[in-house]
């Protein structure tokens, strides 16, 4: 494995920082590295460095297969209550005619749009508004269940929950106990952001706390259930807050097991109200898919969302720790590109994603929303180029000038 080659040659380094050697040794031997370790890690490791051991962790687990899976996205409204400072994408209550609100019936209209598509997951997440509470979600729910019971429903966040929940007088047990009932199959990690108060104030006042972020998804997880989990990076936290955020995960994941795959979101600078602060570098998002690889040893899999970072950094990603490429994505979310994304028009056909995980020598297998393996497509011959994009038209948003 190279990845085990390459970890050797760093530890028979004699020039190696003790600390840094202490810590690729811990790696080496599988042992888990502390949280004054992991803040090492990002003060100190170089780019270089912090590859080596991810990978080595990456292949160790995973060889060199690549998951992706085909899912679409469903965003029932931009509109919402809260005005997280880093959010690019709703509009605020009184300028609601800007942006979406659907009914029931029209996402059910989108979700039928799918029905001779190969897709295996709906991923619907959006904005909080009072009309999507229990009801309407529970309805969603039963409704998609009933009209394609194959497709795995991945949806909302603590964020919506605890509004919905609290609106409805019920406690976290009860509120997911019934979205289980009604149908839901997983929860998505969004929402997440940075746990510590002093920096969640800041940027997502008025929302769930991490405390609460962190309780609800405990709940899901003991009802069996499966999830995943984020971290908002790259704005006015510090690499202390990091490493609190990926501890308090570490911690929930010993408890439950409950977690498959931590998804690092990178803050985008395009018209929200941190457009002042700079973006982190390339190699800074690199570091930090290569230092959560590292430090999450409970954590299966490490996606990179590649609407977010564009192809080019997903694929050199690969080398850092992730495992995971999302899915054969469509121009059904909104959220990457109007943060200011490289990908405007996030669109890429199943043949596109097979060749850009392989064009890096790694396999690529397509996977269900539970990482049950659907096709290894390593030596998949295409017959013909693929052309479905799954486009559809939403409307049509004004981005405000700045
Ligand atoms: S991040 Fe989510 S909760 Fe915050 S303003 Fe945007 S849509 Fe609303």
């Amino acid at each position: 494995m190279k990845g085990k080659e390459d970890l050797e040659v760093l530890l028979n380094d004699a020039g190696l920082d003790a600390q840094l050697r202490s810590i690729a040794e811990k790696v080496y031997a599988g042992t888990r590295i502390q949280d004054e370790e992991c803040l090492y890690l990002y003060e100190k490791a170089p780019l270089a460095y912090t590859g080596v051991l991810a990978n080595y962790i990456r292949e160790k687990r995973h060889g060199d297969n690549t998951y992706f899976n085909r899912n679409f996205h469903v965003e029932p409204t931009n509109v919402c209550l809260y005005t997280c400072t880093f959010c690019s994408y709703s509009r605020l209550i009184k300028k609601r005619e800007e942006g979406w609100e659907y009914t029931l019936d029209e996402i059910m209209d989108i979700v039928r749009t799918y029905d001779d598509k190969p897709v295996t997951e709906v991923h619907i997440v959006g904005g909080v508004l009072p009309q999507y509470d229990v009801k309407f979600y529970t309805e969603l729910f039963r409704q998609i269940h009933a009209h394609r019971p194959s497709l795995h429903v991945k949806a909302l966040t603590p964020v919506e929950y605890h509004y919905m929940f609290k609106k409805e007088k019920i406690d976290y047990a009860t509120g997911m106990r019934l979205m289980k009932e009604a149908g839901l199959d997983s929860m998505p990690g969004g929402g997440a952001e940075i746990f510590a108060p002093e920096i969640r104030d800041q940027i997502a006042g008025g929302k769930c706390s991490g405390d609460q972020w962190l309780q609800i998804h405990e709940e899901w997880h003991k009802l069996g259930m499966r999830s995943n989990a984020t971290i908002l990076y790259g704005h006015i936290e510090k690499f202390e807050h990091r490493v609190d955020h990926m501890r308090q995960l570490r911690e929930l994941q010993d408890k439950t097991g409950g977690f498959q795959t931590f998804i690092p979101l990178k803050f985008r600078n395009k018209d929200n109200q941190m457009s002042h602060l700079p973006e982190v570098t390339v190699i800074e998002d690199l570091r930090n898919y290569a230092i959560s690889r590292i430090y999450l040893d409970n954590f299966e899999h490490i996606k990179a969302y590649w609407p977010m970072i564009s192809r080019q950094v997903a694929q050199l990603s690969l080398s850092f720790g992730v495992d995971d490429i999302d899915g054969t994505i469509d121009d059904t979310t909104k959220i990457y590109s109007m943060a200011g994304s490289e990908e405007q028009n996030p669109a890429m056909n199943t043949q596109e994603l097979v060749d850009l995980i392989k064009k890096v020598g790694r396999r690529p297998i397509e996977r269900d929303t539970l990482y049950g393996i659907i096709e290894d497509y390593t030596d998949h011959v295409f017959e013909e180029a693929e052309t479905f994009k799954g486009y559809i038209s939403l409307p049509v948003v004004e981005q405000e000038k700045k």
